[in-house]
């Protein structure tokens, strides 16, 4: 099977997390914040958190950003769960926001439309969580200013962007338009560390917060602790924290594999240039390519153009597969899931259609041409 996502491990990766186990520190060494720094020079902003999981940053981050019960969390409907479960993690509710059927990212008039209304009835978000599906950044200065002026907070879901630039050159993470940027490291993503994640803010506040919420509520900083400390072997509980903390191995790897992040990007494009190119006569919708911002590529989404072709999504995901290409499908949106139907019934219409009619083909920096090839091959006999 040709998989849709596949991560890249080097010799030099294998030595860098072999080197850890040898070493004193399996958690908590020098490892981590070595990558943070990296994380944070690469993004060009001051204070990125290294956690276990983007679940975990985005869980973290709605509770620096103070989201409690009795508050409401937006997000786009076209994500993964992870994206929405983070409010419910902190006793709040959750609303879609229907897409851009072009970019296939939050629809930033819909979001205009929806937070005017909000407001007015006095039911404004306390968190904004946009999503840069499939790589390609969120017109993120247009949501600022929304949000900016309704007094919302922003997330970015940035999972699917590191590596990404927006359109103004700027790298993803570089959090001039947001309060708090989320990445995964997961192995289907751009790079990875087997499991992890990472929220980066501009904020030196917020970046504090994030790393006692990281690691228990717990603080040894003498300044931050109410009354004196004990002792030299004092700590001080907080906040209702977590253990989300990365371990050294998985910081070794991050480290190891940062630096290819901008070749790999290149070589998505590459390969998105071929697909557009030999895909074209096909009954296919291509991924929309005219953005300004550069996708980090994270998928090459195609949609069957019902005009053009009878074949049904299903069967040709069923051919596909039979024929040993690891297509997928992003996302069955979030809120058709029956967990979060029974919460709240809403209708986002261009989601529904733009899922129904979507296929995840192949795409990772270690995609072979010649595979590449097959994929398109096999395409071509199950559309004509
Ligand atoms: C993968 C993904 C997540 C969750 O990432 P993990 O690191 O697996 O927790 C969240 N949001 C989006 C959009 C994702 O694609």
């Amino acid at each position: 099977m040709i998989p849709y996502g596949r991560q890249i491990i080097s010799d030099a990766d294998v030595e860098a997390v072999v080197a850890v186990l040898r070493s004193d520190f399996l958690t908590q060494g020098p490892q981590v914040p070595a990558f943070e720094q990296a994380l944070a020079a690469f993004c060009e902003t001051p204070h990125a958190v290294a956690v276990n999981s983007a679940t975990s940053a985005l869980h973290i981050a709605c509770l620096a950003l103070g989201v409690g019960p009795g508050d409401t969390v937006w997000t786009c409907t076209n994500t993964f769960l992870a994206s929405a479960n983070c409010a419910l993690y902190c006793g709040a509710d959750v609303e879609f926001l229907d897409i851009d059927p072009r970019t296939l990212n939050v629809s930033v008039p819909e979001l205009a439309a929806k937070l005017e209304a909000a407001s007015a009835a006095g039911r404004l978000p306390k968190v904004l969580i946009p999503v840069h599906f499939a790589g390609l950044p969120c017109d993120m200065a247009e949501i600022a200013g929304l949000a900016r002026r309704h007094g919302v907070a922003v997330v970015e879901d940035a999972s699917h962007a590191v590596g990404a630039r927006y359109g103004d050159g700027s790298p993803v993470g570089s959090g001039h338009h947001s309060d708090i940027t989320v990445f995964s490291f997961h192995p289907v993503k751009i790079m990875t560390t087997a499991e992890g994640g990472a929220a980066l803010t501009r904020d030196g506040a917020l970046a504090r917060k994030l790393a006692l919420l990281r690691s228990h509520g717990m603080s040894r900083e003498p300044e931050e602790m109410r009354g004196a400390p004990d002792g030299p072997w004092y700590y001080q509980q907080l906040a209702l924290g977590y253990n989300y903390r990365m371990t050294e191995l998985q910081g070794a790897l991050g480290r190891s594999q940062l630096p290819r992040v901008p070749a790999w990007v290149d070589a998505r494009h590459a390969l998105a240039d071929r697909y557009d190119q030999e895909l074209a006569g096909l009954p296919l919708l291509l991924p929309w390519r005219g953005s300004p911002a550069r996708s980090a590529l994270h998928l090459y989404v195609v949609q069957l153009d019902e005009e053009r072709t009878r074949v049904s999504r299903r069967h040709a995901f069923e051919a596909l597969r039979a024929g040993g290409i690891g297509v997928n499908v992003h996302y069955i949106p979030v809120h058709t899931q029956p967990f979060f139907r029974e919460r709240r019934a809403q209708s986002l219409p261009a989601a529904e259609r733009y899922y129904a009619r979507c296929i995840t083909l192949p795409l990772h920096a270690g995609l072979t041409v010649e595979d590449q090839d097959t994929v398109i091959a096999r395409l071509r006999e199950v559309l004509q």
